[in-house]
């Protein structure tokens, strides 16, 4: 872990984070994580608990206006309420959360020393303030003189050219959790480095942060690949083909449910072969059983009797605020995701992504346990139910389970 070096005057509480933020001209949101889970809601989007229940914030608002002080005293009475903000455009410049995310490095050591090499590479860097998360990966905060360009299309960067490091959000509305809100697992969000204001910086390629490659520019180099003579196998004992092959044989089978179904909030319960938790989007989950994932013929699928269902993809597709199959470049960053997980390298050869996507549809349909029992659990689900659509705005309607 990076060493923790704070002066006197960091932000200690919510209220000191207020009002950093204030000065920072970005909107203080309140967040719980903790009740938001127990009320079966998604753990990291703004909400207040006020001593009662749970009330969502619809905070695209406060992309364009910051809160007012009666909203700030609302939100915030409770003491449970922990605290988040937006990146983006604050008057000055572009204020971007650099997200490290533990989960896409081999081991926590791997990640640490990564980050340590980036921070003495870049003395700019390392004047950023740094957050810890509870999950265990790290936060940083940037200030761009221009709108970064190069990450409009895809949030996912790398050091230098390395390996998947995790999220650039640079976007307005890029939304973060701030120390000390309290996560899921009891961890609370901790600063490890904190200045009033971020480092300010050209562009990100300045302290060596460069966008992934993307799944198009890797798709358009797939014919060289294909066009070398392949001498050494036949086809059988070819690498797998298809990135669906692929996962089914190389990346599923090394990781458990709960590794693949990995929002926070699930708290599974094993039942047999599948498992059972919270469903990270309907609320109202008396039972904490809503949700739940089994293997079947080598596929993780999951289904919620009121959310819907499908396999892995859909799953991590859903949790991203897309809706449905992931298509195309979609499709293959979460298939990159997954390898990176369990540290397997994409397969060079793999065959275009929507022929992928509709194989992998197959698979999903045929799948009768999960649709039976979903039958008998909606009963217990007709009710209004919220969710957040693609663009993470919280709706309002009625079940129709
Ligand atoms: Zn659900």
């Amino acid at each position: 872990m990076i060493a923790q070096s704070l002066p006197e005057s960091y932000p200690r509480d919510v209220e000191e984070t207020i009002s950093w933020l204030l000065r920072l001209e970005r909107p203080p949101l309140p967040e719980n994580p903790v009740e938001a889970t127990r009320a079966g809601k998604p753990d990291k989007s703004p909400c207040f608990f006020d001593g009662e229940k749970l009330i969502p914030l619809k905070w695209k608002t406060y992309q364009e206006q910051m809160p007012s002080k009666e909203d700030i005293e609302r939100w915030f009475r409770h003491p449970s309420n922990g605290i988040g903000t937006l990146g983006g455009f604050n008057g000055r410049h572009w204020l971007t959360w650099v997200d490290v995310d533990q989960k896409t490095f081999d081991s926590p050591e791997d990640c640490d020393r990564t980050i340590q090499e980036w921070l003495e590479k870049y003395p700019l860097a390392a004047q950023a303030p740094c957050f810890r998360t509870p999950g265990g990966g790290y936060r940083f905060l940037l200030a761009f003189e221009s709108e970064p360009e190069n990450f409009k299309a895809n949030n996912g960067f790398c050091f230098d050219g390395g390996q998947h490091v995790g999220e650039f959000l640079c976007k307005n509305g890029s939304h973060t959790l701030l120390p000390p809100t309290k996560g899921v697992n009891g961890n609370c969000y901790q600063w490890l480095r904190w200045s009033e204001y971020p480092p300010i910086l050209n562009k990100p390629e300045d302290v060596g942060i460069f966008p992934l490659p993307s799944a198009q520019k890797e798709a358009n180099r797939k014919p060289q690949h294909t066009a070398k003579p392949n001498t050494q196998k036949t086809a059988k004992q070819q690498k797998p083909h298809t990135l669906i092959d692929f996962l089914i044989k190389e990346v599923y089978p090394k990781q458990t449910l709960e590794e693949l179904f990995n929002w926070e909030g699930h708290n599974f319960q094993r039942d047999g072969e599948k498992v059972r938790g919270y469903c990270p989007w309907h609320k109202n989950q008396k039972s904490g059983t809503a949700f739940y994932a089994e293997m079947v013929d080598g596929v993780p699928l999951w289904r919620c009797p009121v959310c819907d269902g499908g396999s892995v993809l859909e799953y991590r597709h859903k949790r991203n605020g897309g809706k449905g199959s992931p298509k195309g470049r979609k499709f293959v960053e979460i298939v990159r995701g997954l390898a990176e997980e369990v540290g397997v390298p994409m397969p060079e050869d793999w065959h275009s992504s929507e022929k992928g996507s509709q194989s992998h549809h197959t698979k999903r349909e045929k799948h009768p346990p999960a649709d039976i029992l979903a039958k008998e659990i909606a009963e217990e689900y007709r009710r209004e139910l919220v969710y957040i659509d693609d663009s993470k705005q919280w709706m309002v309607y009625e079940s129709d389970v």
